[in-house]
């Protein structure tokens, strides 16, 4: 196979030492004939499911100039990751009145969002015919396992491709060795535990996760504190019942936990910052070590500092041992305005590949090959 603006081939695609790069806008992307298919990036948010009191909070925010654009549509909208950002600083304010609005405010965002995605993640899971619904999915992931030195970061807070991982598991299809590793890895975080150093490419989860919690109450110890709170039983292992359990409750204070969804930002609390160095060390290392990165909707927006830093060091760490451009195979439908954006941040040290293609349609043309 080779695209037609650049000398992209197949084996390009296949390397077993690339980096896979998943991001929102491959969300639930399966087949873009398909009605499933969820366009996360622009509408997350649901301005049906948006509560009435959210929506009165988030607009005297912004009448105070407190969060970024200037209605709620556009912050619930593609601001939605800035605001949740600014909502998680606002949680720190001085201001007792403040910090209770924005507490209400990030547990009613994270919770219509966990909400939404477990319900859609069982939807394409199951897909319309039969067997799992998301051929893409199956397919990354199968080729993940196949290829022990290969890495593949997310940026998804949903549980599909996870899903994938532990299918192969359950049905010893194939060994998910990278997946393993990083639920070992994440077992051993929350447990202040020293994790096994792996010897394969990794599976990072950047942004949060469906999976782990925490805890949103600003007076418990354990405020923001991720955690496990337990392994998926068989249905969601096959993914047919959502994963996520919201009415866990913390084991310290007794409130309600919350899905940990961690976008771009600052706002982080120390427990949180513990979670983003652990896992922002070891998608750095994978970054560094691996001989192309591979993005699949991915955008590279402005605001996603940590993402921009976390390519920076990986390239630095690169430079080390070679003077090459760094080639960055873009795959989305906006996939030129991307390469802009990364040529204008790393110049001479990435080579960015434009190519206007789906996650799901670059799937079928590998497949078809
Ligand atoms: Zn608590």
């Amino acid at each position: 196979m080779k695209y037609k603006t650049k000398s992209v081939t197949i084996a390009d695609l296949l390397d077993p030492m690339a980096c896979w790069i998943l991001g929102a806008g491959a969300s639930y992307d399966c087949d873009s004939s398909n009605e499933l298919m969820l366009p996360l990036t622009c509408d997350m948010m649901p301005p049906d499911l948006v509560k009435e009191r959210l929506s009165e909070e988030l607009t005297r925010f912004i009448e105070n100039g407190l969060l970024p654009g200037s209605t709620v549509q556009e912050a619930l909208g593609h601001r939605i990751e800035n605001t949740i950002d600014c909502i998680r600083g606002l949680c720190f304010d001085q201001n007792p009145t403040v910090v209770e609005a924005a507490t209400y405010c990030l547990e009613t965002i994270v919770s219509v969002i966990a909400d939404n995605l477990s319900l859609w993640q069982v939807v394409v899971a199951k897909g319309t015919g039969k067997g799992f619904g998301a051929e893409n999915y199956l397919w990354l992931s199968s080729h993940v396992c196949s290829n022990p030195s290969l890495s593949l970061i997310t940026l998804n807070y949903d549980e599909l491709l996870d899903t994938t991982f532990r299918i192969a598991r359950h049905w010893d299809l194939a060994n998910p060795i990278q997946y393993g590793a990083w639920e070992n890895a994440v077992t051993a975080f929350i447990e202040k535990r020293v994790p096994l150093q792996e010897e394969s490419g990794v599976f990072v989860k950047l942004h949060g996760t469906l999976r782990l919690y925490s805890c949103h109450n600003p007076c418990c110890s354990m405020y923001r504190e991720p955690v496990e709170v337990r392994k998926p039983n068989e249905l969601e292992i096959i993914g047919i019942v959502p994963g996520g359990e919201p009415h866990e409750k913390c084991i310290n204070c007794a409130k309600s936990l919350h899905e940990l969804i961690l976008p771009p930002g600052h706002n982080k609390t120390q427990g949180e910052g513990a979670y983003f160095d652990f896992v922002y060390s070891k998608a750095t290392q994978a970054l560094a070590n691996a001989s192309v990165w591979i993005a699949l909707g991915y955008s590279f927006p402005d605001y996603d500092l940590d993402m921009r830093e976390l390519m920076s060091n990986a390239l630095e760490l690169r430079n080390t041992t070679s003077s090459d451009r760094h080639r960055m195979l873009i795959f989305d439908p906006n996939a030129l305005a991307i390469g802009e954006r990364l040529t204008a941040a790393f110049g001479p040290l990435l080579e960015p590949v434009c190519i206007k293609e789906t996650f799901s349609g670059l799937v079928k043309k590998i497949t078809n090959s």
